[in-house]
């Protein structure tokens, strides 16, 4: 494994995901395929955001495993502890302990401005700091490693606005210490769940998890909404319109989705057997991923290490610019110590 500590002089990017358990098609398209295609040309970390998840509520009991299951995700996919840090956040208190301090060139009113702060905080009849305080933790989970660049998905981009503004206002207050890193937005764009209505997203229920078996991939791709017009098999459709077919686009080659479009305009190939091709691609695609995880789950010390390692690694870079940030804040009471 590599010493991580990014002696190369390949750009650093950091991400991360919350643990709600196995990942799904969502994630695997808007993220997880990205960071993979990127281990080859950037110092990459990632990182399994369990202290972002508390956020959202949910079972305690639940969360261990839930980061055990998404770990499992991660590797299965390809991302490679050889190639890159894979780390739980908790493992690493340098990222709570510079949100706190990132807090001090934080203003409260450019966390209230956050489309994210305004959405969730509907949901709450009293709401809890760590909705509005969230995208604190998250400019402290990338700038813990002044990261150079950060892939995320176009509904991220404002959040790391706020984060190049934290390193800003806190170079300007405290001398130069970190970079101020770029978004790289994804081409995959919004991914729309299987209801075609809105995010693929687990809880509501409208995505397919990356290591079910076909049967369960076919159960869930049948239910896929379509053309709302075409109502009989020989009513013509409009793939433009159709999320099935904008997920075409990412199982099958060109020369499939072309088929798949003339097909439909002509009416001659039905809805159930278009989504047939398409969960028979998405299987195909993950069968090396189940594989893997069956692999894994049969060995759940490597996963452990995997992490434990990760964790070590991520640890020794914050810590090095928690000692730097502390020093530049007057956080180093010793020095004010007279000799003697
Ligand atoms: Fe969508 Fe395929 Fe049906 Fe056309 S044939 S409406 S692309 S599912």
């Amino acid at each position: 494994m590599n010493d991580g500590a990014g002696s190369s002089r390949k750009k650093r990017v950091f991400s991360g995901m919350q643990p709600s358990g196995e990942a799904h098609l969502g994630n695997y398209l808007g993220a997880l395929s990205r960071w993979v295609d990127m281990q080859d040309d950037f110092d990459c970390i990632w990182c399994i955001v369990d202290d972002h998840a508390i956020t959202a509520g949910g079972d305690p009991a639940e969360l261990p495993g839930h980061v055990f299951d998404l770990a499992v995700s991660y590797v299965a996919v390809g991302l490679d502890p050889e190639r890159a840090i894979i780390f739980v956040q908790s493992d690493v208190h340098q990222h709570t302990e510079l949100a706190w301090l990132f807090n001090a060139v934080t203003p409260v009113g450019d966390l209230e401005r956050m489309t994210q702060f305004k959405d969730k905080s509907q949901r709450f009849e009293s709401v809890p700091a760590g909705i509005l305080n969230y995208p604190i933790l998250q400019a402290a989970d990338i700038l813990v490693y002044k990261s150079d660049a950060v892939p995320v998905g176009e509904d991220q981009k404002q959040h790391i606005e706020l984060t190049r503004d934290i390193a800003r206002k806190f170079n300007a207050a405290y001398g130069d210490t970190f970079p101020e890193p770029e978004p790289l937005i994804g081409r995959a764009g919004r991914i729309l769940g299987l209801d075609g209505d809105a995010k693929m997203s687990k809880s509501l229920g409208n995505t397919v998890p990356i290591l079910s078996e076909p049967d369960e991939i076919w159960e869930r791709v049948r239910t896929a909404v379509t053309d709302p017009q075409r109502v009989r098999r020989d009513d013509p459709g409009r793939p433009e319109v159709c999320n099935v077919f904008a997920l075409h686009g990412h199982f099958g080659d060109a020369a499939l989705v072309e088929d798949v479009a003339t097909q439909c305009r002509a009416a001659t190939r039905g809805c159930v057997d278009c989504k047939r091709i398409l969960s028979e691609n998405i299987s195909k695609r993950f069968a090396p991923f189940r594989a893997r995880a069956a692999e894994l789950k049969a060995k759940p010390t490597l996963v452990r290490e995997i992490l434990d390692d990760g964790a070590n690694r991520a640890r020794a870079i914050a810590e090095e610019t928690l000692r730097e940030v502390r020093e530049r804040m007057g956080l180093d009471w010793r020095r004010g110590v007279p000799n003697g």
